[in-house]
């Protein structure tokens, strides 16, 4: 489990000055990696590190030969078009990584003059998904969702026996997943309207959010060699905002017996930068259960999960509607919650997928499912925002909204902060719905 050392010191200052501004996402003691390219200019897309409103290019710092040892040739990784290569490398690369740019970025260090010229504007890039994503997995991790969501499915029976037990997951599409700015069509399908006796086909009408965290792999496990909970935060690189957008009126009725299927496919939206494991030492919190919940079998439970094995990450949801951009008007926020009220800890997670001998790969993407915290205001999806439709939320202009219309762009944004610590964040993942395409059926 990392722990923390001087790279969180909330006293560090970098020489890069917009990093020292208070509500910076990007202050020395985040450090989170992308892959990025200069827009329409033609090149290779490469490894970032952000550092307050600037990049710091690893193809350039590689090339300039600041760094020496394990952190020279982590940096020389992390110059490929995807980050796998970096992602395999493991915790003590990163963490030498970390280290060396910890130090070369602060104020008065003497690598500043090598590192001024690999700097590149964050204004003047271009992301891309930071890795090749073998296997997209998403799970539920949030139990207040799990009860929200059960309860328009299976109003008697709302939470299923099994929830409190298994880290529940599915095996989810990665060649849809795309970065944040991705716009998408609406998506079309087959579903069963209240009342009807035959499925309709056409525009999915109630088109919803995700509010979840992706968790990148680091280095995997052997097929058949199940990661132990003790070492399961060490196959984890980092963590990014996810939007799995989903089409509530297509899963309704494709969802049984197998699950969600063409309701999640079509599109899901990830944030450019990835967060470390080691970066979020500071906020982690206690891993409890309520009272009178079942603990976690012996696999799924250690002592330092038990500590520390949750993490605060402040979590928001903002819509801008297309009268919204026309006006000027930014998005307004229509959630708020935080990471730390999730049921399972993302080493439940690792653990779980890998008990059975299933093999992770640098670069899979596992979903923490929608994150909603204990209170409505707190949901992660409209469909428990709206309660299912029936309770539209309102807009500041006047606006109402149910679920999603075209045009509408939704943002998510997430941060850590604490006394005692720097405040880190994540950066936005943005996503804009476009009309469904003209269909040929
Ligand atoms: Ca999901």
């Amino acid at each position: 489990m990392s722990t923390l050392n001087e790279t969180h010191n909330p006293a560090l200052q970098s020489w890069v000055a917009s990093a020292n501004a208070p509500d910076t996402d990007f202050p020395v003691q985040n450090l989170p990696f992308a892959v990025f390219r200069r827009k329409g200019a033609g090149e290779a897309f490469r490894g970032g590190v952000a550092i307050g409103d600037q990049i710091l290019d690893l193809a350039a710092v590689a090339k300039a030969g600041v760094l020496t040892g394990e952190a020279a040739a982590a940096a020389q990784a992390g110059a490929q078009d995807k980050l796998n290569a970096l992602m395999a490398l493991g915790t003590t690369a990163w963490s030498a990584l970390r280290m060396a740019l910890s130090r070369a970025l602060r104020e008065g260090a003497a690598e500043q003059a090598a590192l001024q010229a690999c700097l590149v504007p964050q204004a003047e890039a271009e992301y891309d998904v930071p890795a090749r994503i073998g296997d997209y997995t998403d799970f539920y991790t949030s139990v207040h969702h799990a009860t929200n969501i059960g309860k328009q499915f299976r109003p008697d029976n709302p939470l299923l026996p099994n929830y409190k037990w298994v880290p529940i997951g599915y095996h989810g599409r990665a060649s849809s997943i795309g970065i944040s700015g991705q716009q998408f069509p609406r998506p079309v399908g087959q579903t069963m309207p209240p009342g009807a006796t035959e499925p309709a086909f056409g525009p999915c009408k109630r088109l919803d959010i995700e509010l979840e965290l992706g968790i990148f792999i680091g280095s995997g496990n052997a097929l058949g060699e199940p990661v132990a909970i003790t070492e399961a935060e060490d196959h984890v690189f980092g963590i990014c905002l996810l939007n799995d957008w989903s089409a509530r009126d297509i899963q309704g009725w494709e969802y049984q017996p197998l699950g969600p299927f063409l309701a999640k496919n079509f599109a899901s939206t990830v944030s450019p930068w990835v967060v470390t494991i080691e970066a979020l030492a500071p906020y982690r919190v206690a891993f409890t259960r309520p009272e009178g919940d079942p603990q976690p079998m012996a696999y799924l439970d250690s002592a330092a999960n038990r500590a520390g094995g949750a993490f605060d990450i402040q979590l928001q949801v903002g819509l801008q509607t297309p009268q919204m951009r026309e006006d000027g008007q930014a998005d307004a926020s229509i959630c708020r919650t935080s990471y730390r009220h999730a049921y399972w800890t993302l080493a439940q997670m690792v653990t779980h997928h890998t008990v059975n001998g299933c093999n992770l790969q640098p670069g899979d993407l596992l979903g923490s499912g929608t994150l909603s915290g204990p209170t409505l205001d707190q949901a992660g999806a409209l469909i428990e925002l709206t309660t299912g439709g029936k309770n539209p939320i309102a807009l500041p202009n006047g606006e109402q909204r149910t679920w999603l219309e075209d045009g509408d762009s939704v943002v998510l944004r997430g941060w850590c902060e604490r006394d005692g610590a720097a405040r880190i964040g994540f950066g936005e993942c943005v996503g804009t719905v476009l009309p469904a395409r003209a269909s040929k059926v």
